[in-house]
């Protein structure tokens, strides 16, 4: 059992954790946060990748619309390394509701979000492959961002204000001393030891798991509802801008370029549990048929990787249980003084990634009053590590990086532009860290051969470098190849299949993979 002492304990490692521990951190708490997966891999690493401008809500939630506009200027300056200004179009396409662009001008215009009409033909022009029967256009300050990039720099920019950041712990526990938070259990679920965490304030940052963290502590009944939504990556950028229909918010109807792809989005459906999601077939016949509204042939275009997350959407008791669409994505703040009788722990979830660091200020405002301490927030005056240039994010960098200087340099993974060294360092850096960890930060796998090519070839150096045994090697190309595996199987059609059959017969036919040896330890 290892013992540990601090201020603050965060609960939680997606965007809204990792703002919140920096924010604690900035204020000169000690602070300890605690993840049970990687950093980002809950809602944070399975969400759709769009920089709100706020365009999205003007109509719909004026509130959530003008926090964007806000948030989408702070986050570009502080985060510039994970955000890609692409700038984005809402369209109307044949048969959309001819009343709705007029309100959407009026909205923006009172959320004070800026969007301006474009002629038909320039935006055609700026996006040659969209629908040539759209009858509006307007211009709007979308972008993209990238999760894992931007949980990170928050996290690393915490660190730095010398917060401690544990992934791979599981809160099991949070004690209590009368009707004050005492201390936060955890489990190192790499190497199986136990932690206690003294502390004086816990901030439960669970995303569509705070109800069950705040349950923890005894506080039942927070009911955090998870809103399921779907996501297709296709092979290429459709679109180099972001393309929204000029609808009332409803399904598919934002296709978002990241990276190298471009990416369909979403439903919005009430799921049971958090952990297991679907991906129905009949949501990806939806989402190819948007993406044709938008982009005719899209459905044409290969699919490369379907994933689904859920939206920690607080119940509201005007809406029908099963509506999340219409639920609040404002974000929540739960006093469980208030409410409990527990001094010591609040509860944060709803918003969106792109409000994470205004959720992170108002929680970290409230903890303040509590505690009588007048600490002001300074999370938007400083760019995190990495992002000091001041240069956002481009499609080509690695590109450029590697006509610059970089010629020599082995390449792993040809989808991504992934090199030898960059992996290595990863490795080094993290050596507990599986294939999916490395994924997250460097885009392993991520491209059209879904791992088939680069999976051996990682597991192979890792070998080669001493990093790990033949034993965990293997596993984790298993492990990996079996998570890319749940992403593609709902999406096999067209050339999609192909590949898949040609990386069956390289693990199968050539490796053997159904035959090796179980590791006798299980892989993480
Ligand atoms: C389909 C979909 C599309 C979206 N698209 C967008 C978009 O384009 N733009 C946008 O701005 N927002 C978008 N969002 C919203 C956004 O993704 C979320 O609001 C945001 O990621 C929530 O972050 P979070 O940190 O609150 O939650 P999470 O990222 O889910 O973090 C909670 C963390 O708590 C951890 N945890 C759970 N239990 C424990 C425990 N016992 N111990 C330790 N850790 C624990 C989990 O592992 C998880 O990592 C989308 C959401 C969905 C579902």
């Amino acid at each position: 059992m290892k013992t540990m002492e601090t201020d603050v304990v965060v609960i939680g490692g997606g965007a809204t954790g990792a703002g919140v521990v920096r924010d604690v951190a900035m204020r000169g708490y000690r602070t300890i946060l605690l993840e049970r997966g990687d950093l980002a891999q809950g809602t944070t690493g399975r969400y759709h990748g769009l920089l709100h401008s706020g365009g999205r809500y003007v109509v719909s939630d004026q509130r959530s619309a003008t926090e964007c506009a806000e948030e989408n200027i702070i986050l570009t300056r502080i985060h510039a390394d994970a955000v890609e200004t692409t700038g984005g179009l809402f369209v109307s396409t044949p048969g959309d509701d001819p009343e709705f662009p007029d309100r959407f001008l009026a909205g923006a215009r009172d959320s004070k979000v800026p969007a301006q009409e474009i002629s038909i033909a320039q935006a055609l022009r700026q996006e040659p492959r969209l629908n040539p029967g759209i009858w509006r256009a307007f211009a709007v300050e979308d972008g993209a961002v990238d999760g894992w990039q931007m949980t990170w720099g928050a996290a690393n920019s915490a660190k730095e204000y010398g917060a401690e950041i544990l992934p791979y712990h599981e809160v099991t526990g949070i004690d209590r001393d009368g009707d004050q938070v005492r201390r936060v259990r955890a489990h190192d679920r790499k190497n199986g030891e136990d932690v206690n965490i003294d502390c004086t304030f816990v901030i439960n940052a669970g995303g569509p798991w705070s109800g069950e963290i705040a349950a923890l502590a005894g506080c039942h009944d927070v009911e955090v509802v998870p809103g399921r939504g779907i996501m297709i990556a296709m092979n290429h950028r459709l679109v180099n801008t972001v393309v929204n229909r000029c609808i009332y918010p409803t399904d598919g109807d934002i296709l978002v370029p990241v990276h190298t792809v471009s990416i369909i989005g979403t439903t919005d459906v009430k799921a049971p549990d958090a952990d297991r999601l679907r991906i129905p077939a009949e949501e990806v016949q939806l989402m190819m048929d948007s993406g044709e509204a938008l982009i005719p042939g899209f459905r044409q275009a290969r699919a490369v990787h379907a994933w689904a997350g859920a939206r920690p959407l607080v119940k509201d008791n005007r809406v029908s249980a099963s509506d999340t669409r219409h639920m609040s994505r404002g974000m929540s703040i739960l006093d469980h003084h208030e409410r409990d009788g527990l001094k010591g722990l609040l509860t944060i979830t709803g918003g969106k990634l792109t409000t994470y660091r205004l959720m992170a200020k108002n929680i970290i405002d409230e903890m303040c009053e509590q505690l009588g301490d007048d600490r002001p927030c300074r999370t938007a005056d400083e760019v995190v590590p990495k992002s000091e240039s001041g240069k956002t994010y481009v499609v080509t960098h690695r590109l450029e990086e590697r006509e610059a200087d970089r010629l020599e340099e082995q390449i792993i993974c040809e989808c991504e532009l992934m090199t030898r060294k960059s992996y290595l360092k990863e490795m080094h850096d993290r050596p507990s860290s599986n294939f999916d960890d490395i994924r997250r930060i460097t885009r392993l796998g991520m491209g059209p051969c879904q791992g088939g090519f680069c999976s051996s070839r990682v597991a192979g150096l890792a070998l080669h470098e001493n990093l790990v045994d033949v034993e965990r090697a293997t596993g984790l190309m298993e492990l990996f190849l079996k998570n890319r595996w749940i992403g593609l199987w709902p999406i096999l059609y067209g050339a999609q299949v192909r590949q898949t059959a040609l990386d069956q017969w390289i693990f199968s036919g050539t490796l053997d993979i159904e035959h090796v040896p179980e590791p006798e330890q299980a892989v993480l």
